[in-house]
């Protein structure tokens, strides 16, 4: 692949913050970006060169920004696929089309991976009560029935503990498509995020562990403590499906560990959340590398230089920006966000720790 040269634009569909900080590691390496999203102020669009604000099934308005764009990357995967599938006619889409497809849906998603050999609970396609009960009757009880398509942070899933909630259950999630996964007990929760360029090279941060509060995710640990056998088996994950998307950019996976195997719960085919801790503690950070990948350039390394706890600042725990910013070896970055609703995500530390020396989650 030829690289695209510095001084090129970049185009970000979303802009939130993970747009904004890809926008920072782009302007580091000389790109300019341009975002395209619907929303009126968005906290990508202040760090970047160039903004469109229209909706992504503005035909027209997606076809101009394409043209303007040397190639075009997204931040989030819920966006509407026909749009995406239709500019990338005309500009190189990186992660392909493909990825976005298979990863916005939570059933194509596990079936893709059961069709490599990557294990997932075992889940069941929902569009009928009739079809739930059937899966209650497969899969057992508990289950958890989700949407197929825009559900995060736990938006868009219930679980189901008896029989007698099938009803209620599904017409809470207000869509005839669903999927129903079995329960799993696991231990933790873990991801890989790693990069592939487009000749196949891969690097991985190594697997971090995860630790949600109400649904969102609130802390990384990074490196995740695991055996040498289970950290590799997640590494072969998380490769198999990148090989198998025949992805380029930066993939998130995400793993529930059950102790004695790993299940995978889905991917984010983008900059993760979890791999946020690599501004400040390894070689490349996860945006520049997948700005990196994307334009066609050597990765860098994903080695860790120290050990690193991520923790978000949801809603009003930004008011303690100060007293983070007087903590020595914290890192602070925040996403230029004016209100601070419930659940919303401000910004987030790093809490850097001597190799080796991470404190227990
Ligand atoms: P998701 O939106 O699929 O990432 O789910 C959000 C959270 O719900 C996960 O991080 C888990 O903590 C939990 N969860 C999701 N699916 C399952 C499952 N099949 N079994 C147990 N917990 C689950």
């Amino acid at each position: 692949m030829q690289p695209i040269a510095p001084g090129s634009t970049i185009g970000i569909l979303g802009g939130g913050q993970l747009g904004r900080m890809l926008a920072i590691a782009a302007a580091r390496l000389g790109y300019r970006c341009h975002i395209y999203a619907p929303e009126q102020d968005p906290p990508a669009s202040e760090v970047a060169a160039h903004t469109t604000r229209a909706g992504y099934t503005d035909a027209d308005a997606m076809a101009r920004f394409a043209a303007a764009c040397a190639v075009v990357t997204y931040e989030f995967e819920n966006i509407p696929f026909e749009p995406v599938a239709a500019i990338a006619q005309k500009v190189a889409v990186r992660p392909g089309v493909e990825a976005l497809r298979i990863t916005q849906d939570r059933l194509f998603e596990k079936t893709f991976c059961n069709e490599r050999g990557v294990a997932t609970a075992p889940f069941r396609a929902v569009a009928s009560v009739e079809d739930l009960k059937t899966a209650i009757a497969e899969l057992g009880l508990p289950l958890v029935l989700k949407t197929r398509r825009m559900g995060y942070d736990g938006k868009g899933q219930v679980k189901l503990e008896r029989a007698d909630q099938a009803e209620a259950a599904f017409t809470a999630l207000k869509s005839d498509a669903l999927i129903a996964e079995g329960f799993v007990a696991f231990q933790r929760e873990l991801s890989v995020v790693l990069a592939r360029n487009a000749d196949g090279c891969i690097v991985s941060w190594g697997p971090v562990e995860n630790i949600h509060r109400n649904h969102i995710l609130w802390r990384t640990y990074a490196p995740a403590r695991l055996s040498d056998a289970l950290r590799s088996e997640a590494e072969r994950i998380a490769a198999t499906l990148a090989e198998g998307l025949d992805y380029v950019g930066v993939l998130a996976v995400e793993l529930f560990d059950c102790g004695d195997r790993l299940l995978v719960n889905e991917m984010a085919p983008r900059v993760h959340n979890s791999g946020h801790w690599t501004l400040d503690a390894a070689v490349t950070s996860q945006f520049e590398q997948h700005i990196r990948a994307i334009c066609g350039l050597p990765l860098g390394s994903g080695e860790r230089l120290c050990d690193a706890v991520m923790e978000n600042l949801i809603g009003d725990e930004i008011a303690a920006w100060v007293d983070l910013l007087a903590e020595p070896k914290t890192k602070l970055h925040l996403y230029g966000k004016t209100e601070a609703r419930p659940g919303r995500k401000m910004g987030h530390v790093n809490r850097l720790y001597p190799l080796g020396s991470l404190p227990q989650p």
